[in-house]
């Protein structure tokens, strides 16, 4: 190997770039705070959403498009760690939720799986999972707030593999929870990690000879001791073997529990998950696969952040790099438009503020600054022109009618419904009746907002939004279509490209829409 393809070698294995999937409240930000602190990228914990410490938060922007109402934020932090050096892609939790959040996905690695242990697997860690899962990555699971008490850990195992349909293997295991919490047994070290409540700078570790060492009965006391015993040992009988090339298929989800306020289990879960996550793999393309170490420089834009910085009204392309080693000012294909286009004022998300990348390698993130030539799924590329494969679309789950206030501004709403739906995020759909009402359909909640930002501040014109009680939406492909089937609890629409939609109202009107029309498809996608 020559010098070159060694440094790049390194560079690649050398790379972790996870998303975080949770629930609201799971204590996603809490985490990604204590893990950033390892790696010494902030200084301040408790700053991620605290207003006045800005600016040591891990993205200004983002805090700003907060107080703006509009957070649609999925933002990029990188830091070393032993050796490491790790990419984490925040996906937004809470309203934000959009398609964005889905897409955010393919640009990773990994996922580091967040449950709140009183909780289990709620709605939105599920939807996730689900992408995650498609993809095949492999997933850890961080079992969060074992300081409360919490449900079963038995249970909250069984439920993995219930609601989600993946085996776990516990990395560690709880003494107890909530008020009686004494730490976790290692199972893989072979050690006691004891717990105290309050920051853990040092989390004071106990060697011992295995679960049964009197050691622990006497850290843990009688009952709790008795308790692990059984509990492991029925792990150790009945429970899954550890097996990584299962945890890289995503069929194992290796699992650790800990408290992540009271960054307990987090250092010891950072490590085990760096040893264990894969480096950047390759990504499927026009010219096959395209490995990571390959020379010549390849990417695709995965997200585009409107309005990053209010002053400049700029856009931000946020591209995955696939291949080959990307450099300031160099110039690639933009494959697309067909144009050779100059990369020169690249910005890398670091934890404090948005530094100019000089270098960087595949697995990281680059933010380009966009003045409206990129869209999402663009590929980028030296050389032979790679196409990466496209990005997947999802089914809309929200809808609203859209109106404008002032009738006078139809051009501009027009224009700016055109222009703005064809970003991808946002789909609009016609009404088939006569009446040409135009109806949009998003992922998450924060999308509409978003739209009636961007409508009033880029193209002048307010709109109004009526909520439709549609859940559902299906593109159905259907020779003899009968528009007259769909009049109970759901309504046919039309698509951009004209393809015929049915909107349903819940799942049951969906059913029986089937059911009548067994010759027809009904794709949950666009065709
Ligand atoms: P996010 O919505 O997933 O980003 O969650 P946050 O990180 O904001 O956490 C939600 C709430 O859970 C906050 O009040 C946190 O202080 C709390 N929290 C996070 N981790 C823990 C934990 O380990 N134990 C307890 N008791 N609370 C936690």
């Amino acid at each position: 190997m020559n010098q070159t393809a060694t440094i790049m070698q390194n560079e690649v294995d050398k790379r972790r770039t996870f998303a975080i999937i949770s629930h609201p409240d799971a204590g996603k930000t809490t985490l990604t705070e204590k893990l950033l602190l390892f790696g010494g990228a902030i200084r301040l914990a408790g700053t991620v959403k605290g207003r006045k410490a800005s600016r040591h938060a891990t993205s200004d922007w983002m805090e700003i498009e907060k107080q703006r109402g509009i957070s649609v934020t999925s933002s990029v932090m990188q830091f070393d760690y032993a050796g490491h050096r790790v990419n984490i892609l925040d996906t937004p939790g809470h309203q934000d939720f959009s398609e964005d959040t889905y897409r955010t996905l393919t640009a990773a690695d990994s996922a580091v799986m967040l449950i709140d242990s009183a909780k289990g697997v709620e709605a939105q860690t599920k939807k996730l999972f689900q992408v995650c899962s498609k993809r095949g990555i492999p997933i850890f699971t961080f079992m969060n707030k074992m300081d409360r008490e919490g449900r079963d850990p038995f249970d909250l195992m069984e439920e993995l593999e219930q609601v989600l349909g993946i085996r776990s293997y516990p990395m560690n295991w709880p003494i107890g929870s909530g008020k009686q919490f004494c730490g976790v047994y290692d199972r893989v070290r072979k050690q006691l990690e004891l717990f105290q409540n309050g920051d853990h700078d040092h989390i004071e570790v106990r060697k011992v000879s295995g679960y049964d060492d009197p050691i622990v009965k006497e850290i843990a006391g009688e009952f709790l001791y008795e308790q692990l015993q059984e509990q492991l040992q029925l792990l150790d009988v009945a429970g899954d073997e550890f097996d990584l090339e299962k945890v890289s298929k995503g069929e194992l989800t290796p699992v650790f529990f800990g408290s992540a306020i009271n960054n307990f289990g987090v250092q010891t879960f950072l490590e085990n998950f760096l040893e264990l996550a894969p480096q950047p793999q390759p990504r499927n393309s026009s010219q096959g696969e395209i490995e990571p170490t390959y020379e010549k420089f390849s990417g695709y834009v995965f997200k585009i952040q409107a309005n990053m910085n209010p002053a400049h009204r700029d856009r931000i392309a946020f591209l995955r790099i696939c291949s080959g080693k990307f450099e300031r000012g160099m110039a690639v294909k933009h494959i697309r438009a067909g144009k050779e286009i100059k990369l020169s004022q690249p910005q890398q998300f670091l934890a404090q503020e948005r530094d100019i990348v000089e270098v960087a390698y595949p697995g990281d993130i680059i933010g380009l600054f966009d003045p409206g030539i990129f869209r999402i799924g663009d590929s980028l590329s030296q050389g032979s022109e790679i196409i990466f494969d496209e990005l997947p679309t999802f089914s809309p789950e929200l809808f609203s009618k859209v109106t404008i206030k002032n009738a006078l501004k139809q051009k501009q709403f027009l224009k700016g419904i055109d222009q703005l739906t064809e970003e991808g995020t946002i789909q609009v759909f016609q009404t088939t009746s006569g009446f040409d009402e135009l109806i949009l359909g998003v992922v998450g909640q924060l999308q509409f907002e978003v739209m009636e930002h961007r409508m009033r501040a880029e193209y002048g014109v307010d709109i109004l939004l009526y909520r439709l009680p549609f859940q559902f939406a299906r593109w159905v492909i259907d020779d003899k279509l009968d528009p007259s089937k769909f009049r109970v609890n759901s309504q046919l629409v039309k698509d951009k490209k004209d393809n015929f939609v049915a909107l349903f109202e819940n799942e049951y009107a969906m059913r029986s829409a089937m059911e009548k029309m067994p010759q027809a498809k009904f794709l949950e996608t666009a065709p």
